[in-house]
């Protein structure tokens, strides 16, 4: 909102310019517009004139003579000097001419409005432009004294253009809001039986999973205003401002009935009261409690239905959940394994595709990323496609781009000396083979040394074969020993350790921690949770639930459990010694591993082995 530019001069510079032209004109112009009807001539010519009886009327003034002539085609007042004439009132009573005041044959119209209406008028514009500056600062529509009049933009199906086709997956989340299509088209219905429609419904999951685009499917599909306004607009500069935007947002939506009203990121004006320092923000909690009256006051059976949506649903006040007001709660979670392929085909509809592609190779290799991590790979995908040159996207230029959105481009340019390459190459290796080493992993995908702009130097993908919903402890386990594969296989092979595990070791322990404070799978704590999660939708940050005694015995134990891994991960890699070197040479060789090559290779190994 507010997009208008505003001006950067300061409101005084404006006030300041438009008295200065006031002065202007009022010293050139007005004397000029005087000067043109004034001509100033000799004595002589007075002289003249009056002998020849060409001046009807004349005023005697100390210094000079005015006096006009009695010519009525002539537009000038003569004007002259006077002079030490004696008789010169005889000569002009003589020459009958009047004596008096010489009007200026100025039309008074003009004159009355130049000096009365223009400077009003001029004054008044001025005023009225300030008060339009002002009112744009304050947030204020384009007509003028409605201060705080809310900017919902009114959306309707044209504009949005968006319907429940374009968003994938998200079937429940679909079939919940598809009621309230049903209800807004067809009312009569749900009234008939008795029944009365949610008034509001919250949209809640994680940033970028299509919350925004479902409700704007919402307004497509029901063909009824949409009214949609982000909450960070409700809390502006001036106090009381929010709360009346929220009453007129609500007196609109009434008026338009049927309609939605939407408001996105809801979280900034429904956090908890009470919540903040200092007594909390005023402003906000006057806006939330305006919000909790209006959805008090209107008639749900008016068909006036409110969505809201955020990622901090454990934020907000309690009672804005209660029944009667955001009541139902529809998830938007990150999608599967399947709605991943949906929304892939969605978006690449979009762009021109080589046949066969396969979509679900990609989805796999992509599990949880996000609806719009999805549509920047095919966008990214599409992109790398012009860059080679082609005319359509291939399935290496969707691989390649997972690749770009989980580890940045690769620096083709950049130069490791040789020793480096070899580490990292070995360090690889070691994440795949303790993973293909261990029953309960996914299988290897591909391994690459290519650096990335992320910095990584390498990584190891892992790809199961189909979508895990639970894990178990022995899984859990065995990955974090493939997270310390990669430093074991360094200390093996070179008898030194390099920083380039540091990514591996956060990883690690942000797993061992999870399993022991809140999976309760270790015996010492058994099922207690020792820590408390808030922002579940946003990274999930934990604060520490425990005295600092039981803090103390949750390191060793997870100091234990690494420290286990790393052994059954040194073991793994030192009964497979003559393999490691195998495949080392071969990435250092190739730069890049696929899973098969990989598999063949392991498989050649075991075959030999055993015979
Ligand atoms: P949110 O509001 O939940 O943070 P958005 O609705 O703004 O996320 O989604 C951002 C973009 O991601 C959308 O414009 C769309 O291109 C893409 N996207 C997200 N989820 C889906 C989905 N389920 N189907 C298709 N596209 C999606
Ligand atoms: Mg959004
Ligand atoms: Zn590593």
């Amino acid at each position: 909102m507010n997009e208008q530019k505003t001006p950067k001069k300061p409101l005084i510079f404006y006030v300041v310019l438009c008295f200065l032209a006031l002065m202007i004109f009022n010293a050139l112009f007005v004397p000029m517009m005087q000067n043109m009807r004034i001509k100033e001539v000799s004595y002589n010519t007075f002289v003249q004139m009056l002998n020849d009886g060409e001046i009807s009327q004349v005023e005697y003034e100390d210094s000079q003579i005015v006096f006009a002539p009695s010519d009525k085609e002539d537009p000038y007042i003569y004007m002259t000097v006077t002079m030490p004439d004696i008789d010169i009132t005889n000569r002009l009573i003589d020459a009958g001419v009047d004596f008096g005041r010489v009007q200026e044959k100025s039309n008074p119209l003009l004159s009355f409005l130049l000096t009365w209406i223009l400077p009003v008028i001029l004054m008044s514009l001025v005023g009225f432009w300030m008060m339009r500056m002002l009112q744009k600062r304050m947030g204020g529509g384009p007509n003028a004294m409605t201060f705080g009049k809310a900017n919902a933009k009114v959306y309707v199906e044209a504009q949005t253009g968006k319907t429940f086709a374009d968003v994938a997956g998200e079937d429940e989340a679909k079939e919940a809001l598809k009621e309230i299509v049903d209800f807004l088209h067809n009312p009569k219905k749900y009234e008939s039986i008795g029944a009365t429609m949610p008034k509001g419904a919250l949209l809640v999951g994680p940033p970028g999973t299509g919350k925004t685009l479902l409700a704007k499917a919402v307004a497509g599909e029901a063909r009824v205003p949409f009214f949609s306004i982000s909450g960070s607009e409700f809390v502006e500069m001036f106090v009381g401002m929010g709360a009346a935007k929220v009453r007129d947002l609500f007196k609109q939506a009434q008026e338009k009935a049927p309609c939605i009203v939407f408001i996105d990121e809801i979280d900034t004006i429904g956090k908890k009261r009470d919540a903040g320092i200092m007594g909390g923000n005023d402003e906000r909690e006057q806006t939330l409690n305006q919000l909790l009256t209006e959805m008090d006051g209107f008639d749900g059976r008016k068909g006036v239905v409110i969505l809201a949506a955020t990622n901090r649903p454990d934020s907000l006040d309690p009672a804005l959940l209660r029944p009667g007001r955001f009541d139902r709660r529809i998830p938007v979670e990150l999608p599967d394994l399947a709605g991943r392929e949906a929304i892939l085909k969605v978006h690449a509809k979009q762009v021109k595709l080589e046949d066969n592609i396969d979509f679900n190779t990609v989805a796999r290799a992509t599990a949880g990323a996000s609806g719009a991590e999805l549509a920047n790979i095919v966008n990214e995908a599409a992109l790398r496609a012009v860059r080679c040159g082609r005319s359509a996207v291939s399935q290496e230029d969707l691989e390649e781009s997972v690749e770009v959105v989980i580890a940045g481009y690769q620096r083709k340019s950049a130069v490791i000396p040789q020793k480096e390459r070899e580490i990292v190459a070995y360090h690889e290796v070691g994440h795949a083979l303790v993973a293909a080493r261990q029953s309960n992993s996914a299988p290897v995908h591909k391994i690459t040394i290519v650096p990335r702009t992320s910095g990584a130097l390498g990584y190891t993908l892992q790809v199961s074969e189909d979508e895990q919903v639970l894990m178990s402890k022995e899984e859990i386990l065995s990955k974090i020993a493939t997270f310390t594969g990669g430093r074991a296989a360094e200390e093996l092979i070179f008898k030194t350790c390099t920083s380039g595990a540091s990514n591996d070791i956060e990883q690690a322990t942000k797993l061992t921690r999870s399993m022991v404070t809140q999976l309760g799978m270790t015996d010492d704590f058994d099922m207690t949770a020792l820590v408390t999660v808030s922002n579940q939708y946003l990274g999930g940050d934990t604060s520490m639930a425990c005295s600092e005694q039981t803090a103390a015995k949750i390191d060793e134990k997870v100091i234990s459990i690494i420290r286990d891994a790393h052994k059954k991960a040194l073991k793994i890699l030192s009964d497979n010694e003559p393999l490691l070197h195998q495949l080392a040479k071969f990435l250092l060789e190739k730069e890049t591993i696929t899973g098969e090559q990989f598999m063949s290779i392991l498989e050649e190994y075991d075959r030999q082995a055993n015979s």
